[in-house]
């Protein structure tokens, strides 16, 4: 056997690269063997979900001067802040799939057309999975709006092989990227893993980000665990209270399979606690079914464990497609 080549980063070890793949130091181990995965495929049971969900379509303002976040769906949002127009994990494809005719398929139309969209600065891609970096969408967005594309290690190499001309910049944990208009991206770390193929599996690194620009401050959490917590009180003690917490809610079933890299909604509410975050909006939900819970329960234990936190309702809903949300405003 020859010795494992990483084919999109090369660097010396360091506290989360080995010299081949990036690791969560101190959290629990994300891989999965092939006896766990057919354990959770044969033996557990994925909830049904409707074939389609009706959902509001929205057309955008060109330009925002404080902070507002539009949701298209999944992990996909329009944040708009100080001037400053940005897409997270941009998905308008039909599938979350490598394959155009099979893997999950969307049950609701994105919230916003990709036609409406305002001009594009900048796209923050968290990860490699197929739910969050998917190629058809990072491709038409680079010929209509040829975004700048802010990304950690590694997935630099995927794209320009996929998207010749693209405009990506990576970035390690805690690196901060300039993005123009007075906006600056900080890279920040995430609970998670990444792979592309079968043979790839955490060479190129995963994270979350914080926006801060001068109409507000919003983070985004890519896909995570919640773990020890410690990387997101980091967050809060290196950059400061988000305006706006874009957190995961959904995915999360069965827990002995998916707790090591996606939280369920008791611990986003946790995680907006951490960062002391304005104002949550729950995303990663209702549009891809990934996992086995019910599509409308992510929803339902998000308000359980606000009530049970003391924490109020409208600091933290379950965001919908097309709908906008502001951190001192109810939706619009
Ligand atoms: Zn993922
Ligand atoms: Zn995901």
């Amino acid at each position: 056997m020859g010795k494992t080549v990483n084919p999109y980063h090369s660097a010396l070890p360091g506290d989360h690269f080995d010299g081949v793949r990036f690791f969560n130091p101190g959290h629990a181990e994300t891989d999965r063997g092939l006896r766990d995965l057919l354990r959770w495929r044969l033996r557990e049971k994925a909830a049904p979900w409707p074939r389609w969900v009706a959902s509001r379509q929205t057309v955008p303002d060109a330009l925002v001067a404080g902070l507002r976040a539009t949701i298209v769906g999944h992990a996909s949002v329009l944040v708009q802040a100080g001037g400053l127009n940005v897409l997270t994990d941009p998905v308008w494809s039909e599938r979350a799939s490598p394959l155009s005719f099979a893997g999950p398929r969307r049950v609701s139309a994105p919230g916003i057309a990709f036609e409406a969209l305002p001009p594009i600065d900048a796209v923050l891609l968290s990860h490699n999975h197929y739910d969050h970096m998917d190629m058809a969408t990072l491709r038409r967005l680079h010929g209509a709006h040829g975004p700048l594309i802010v990304t950690p290690l590694g997935n630099d190499a995927i794209l320009r092989r996929a998207i010749p001309g693209v405009r990506v910049v990576t970035g390690d944990w805690w690196e901060r990227i300039d993005i123009g208009k007075g906006g600056e991206v900080t890279v920040v770390p995430a609970y998670h893993w990444s792979a592309r193929t079968g043979r790839d599996r955490r060479m190129a690194l995963w994270s979350g980000f914080v926006l801060s620009t001068t109409g507000g401050s919003a983070y985004f959490a890519g896909d995570t665990g919640y773990g020890d917590g410690r990387i997101f009180r980091e967050v809060r003690q290196r950059i400061g209270r988000p305006d706006l917490a874009l957190l995961p809610i959904g995915a999360y079933e069965p827990r002995w399979f998916m707790s090591p890299q996606h939280v369920d909604p008791n611990e986003a509410v946790q995680i907006l606690e951490d960062l002391e975050a304005i104002r949550g909006v729950g995303i990663h939900w209702g549009v891809f079914r990934l996992t086995n819970e019910p599509r409308d329960q992510p929803p339902e234990l998000l308000l359980e464990a606000l009530a049970r936190r003391g924490v109020a309702e409208e600091l933290f809903p379950a965001g919908e497609p097309g709908l906008s949300y502001e951190p001192g405003r109810e939706s619009s």
